[in-house]
């Protein structure tokens, strides 16, 4: 049993192993493995999520239950058997509980490095993919996540004179305004629609099956929650507005050609003034 334990390669091979060997030795129902991590405290992997870690207490001890240091270098650790009845712990057991440790140690810490990694990856895919200042999704993610074969409305948002802004009230308050300005799109549209920041005071934003109706009345409750926005503590700024072109994606289309079509809204939004919405169809 030892050997074969010590074949095994993680976590998830090692509690099969243990699961096809240990019932001939004990009448073990369940096991799973305690671990106290350093950045997430105390972590429970068992088969029943795959082994992917979750947060829990460590379980109390009872005459059905066994729970069993796993000794060696890196986080402390316990293996917790939940058996069927209780039962008595022979010395010889007990001694080959010890000749697992090793293995256990090995697989365990093999574990948690595999999965420290899996988690900086999905963290850098999510800072690939996001703006730093507003937390949109930015450029990089709008390659990833169009798709071409769906309709959708668009939204191509501008704020206004936002060159002044900058030069009236400092750099600083503009990456405020920006922020700001961002939650506000992202306040007025569905959770499904995608917002991106699409260059310095510009966003996009892509509206899940919308039709024309739907898309210019988001465009416009975008327009009126950036106009109703108040900058506390910002001395003399009475607010800032927002322009907006709408179009619609249709199936199959190639999306730069709907992006264009809101981009030239936005440009005649701009020249009518400012502080307004223009749709591709109404052009
Ligand atoms: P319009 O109404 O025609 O859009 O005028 P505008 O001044 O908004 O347009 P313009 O393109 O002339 O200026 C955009 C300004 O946005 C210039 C630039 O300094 C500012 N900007 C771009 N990115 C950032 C940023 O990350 N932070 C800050 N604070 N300002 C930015
Ligand atoms: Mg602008
Ligand atoms: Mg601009």
């Amino acid at each position: 049993m030892t050997d074969a334990l010590g074949m095994a390669h993680d976590l998830p091979e090692l509690a099969a192993v243990a699961h096809r060997v240990l019932p001939d030795l004990l009448p073990v129902q369940s096991l799973e493995f305690f671990t106290d991590t350093p950045h997430e405290g105390l972590l429970r992997f068992a088969a029943d999520d795959d082994f992917s870690g979750s947060p829990a207490r460590m379980p109390d001890a009872s005459p059905t239950s066994l729970l069993l240091p796993v000794g060696g270098e890196g986080p402390s650790a316990v293996v917790h058997l939940v058996l069927r009845h209780s039962t008595e712990i022979s010395q010889e057991m007990s001694e080959m509980f010890v000749r697992l440790e090793p293995a256990l140690r090995v697989a365990l810490n093999r574990h948690l490095d595999q999965r420290q990694l899996e988690r900086e990856q999905l963290e850098l895919r999510e800072s690939a993919n996001h703006d730093a200042l507003t937390g949109l999704l930015n450029r990089h993610a709008l390659q990833e996540t169009i798709r071409v074969d769906a309709r959708f409305g668009v939204l191509m948002i501008d704020i206004d004179h936002f060159k002044r802004v900058n030069d009236q009230f400092g750099h600083p308050t503009g990456d405020r305004i920006l922020r700001d300005v961002a939650a506000a799109c992202r306040n007025a549209l569905r959770s499904t629609d995608l917002v991106f920041r699409y260059g310095g005071e510009e966003f996009l934003a892509l509206l899940m099956n919308s039709d024309r109706a739907h898309t210019s009345a988001a465009a416009e409750r975008v327009r009126l929650l950036v106009a109703h926005l108040a900058f506390d503590g910002v001395e003399g700024l009475d607010g800032v507005t927002v322009s907006v072109g709408a179009a619609i994606h249709h199936r199959g289309q190639p999306v730069g050609e709907a992006i264009g079509d809101a981009d030239r809204g936005l440009y005649r939004a701009k020249r009518d003034g400012r502080n307004g919405v223009c749709t591709a169809w109404d052009g």
